[in-house]
């Protein structure tokens, strides 16, 4: 069985743990760096990047996870997660956290406040079954994205939303909310 780590300092920690149960993956909560041992792939969910990433550097979190991905463990991105693993990052703090795990720029809240929120459906390049019901949610806009990323799935306006690049994947949406388990599964090779 699959051991999964999820980031579990802040944010929708609980929906990723399901769909992860419902791909009969083994489930760790990562709260400090001797949680990732052992782990074969990781989840860094959606919530607030800045509170994540301030977090992560009190409990040294960054580092074993910046070495954890550094040696290609596979890995999936929603929302903030998605900004944690950008190379760059606009209108976030000046000191904002993130591992460069895909080469791309991203704007936070780029689609606009909670009330801009909204529910599309999407189809996502290599996803069976039909189209993806995808949550944005004070979601990351994808501004640039470097020669070697691929872009799985895009908005109607033709923005990148579903992006990878070796071991990384990231979404501007929220999978776990959906109840499917497919991106999870394409992304940690479940
Ligand atoms: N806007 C949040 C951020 O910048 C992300 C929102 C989310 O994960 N739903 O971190």
């Amino acid at each position: 069985m699959r051991r999964v780590g999820i980031l579990a300092l802040q944010g929708d920690v609980g929906e990723h743990r399901s769909v992860l149960d419902s791909l009969g993956a083994d489930v760790v909560e990562v709260r400090r760096a001797g949680d990732l041992d052992g782990v074969d792939a990781l989840v860094l969910p959606g919530g607030e990047s800045t509170t994540i990433g301030l977090l992560m550097a009190s409990s040294g979190l960054d580092e074993a996870i910046a070495k954890a991905l550094a040696g290609g463990i596979p890995v999936l991105g929603t929302c903030a997660g998605m900004i944690l693993l950008a190379s760059e990052v606009v209108d976030g703090r000046h000191d904002q956290k993130s591992f460069s795990a895909i080469d791309m720029a991203v704007r936070r809240n780029g689609y606009g406040r909670q009330v801009a929120s909204f529910e599309t459906d999407l189809a996502v390049a290599g996803l069976e079954g039909g189209p993806v019901r995808a949550v944005f949610i004070r979601a990351p806009v994808v501004e640039r994205v470097g020669p070697g990323v691929e872009v799985l799935a895009r908005t109607s306006d033709g923005i990148p939303v579903v992006c990878r690049e070796a071991n990384a994947t990231a979404c501007s949406f929220h999978p776990e909310l959906a109840g499917d388990a497919r991106i999870h599964a394409m992304a940690l090779d479940l």
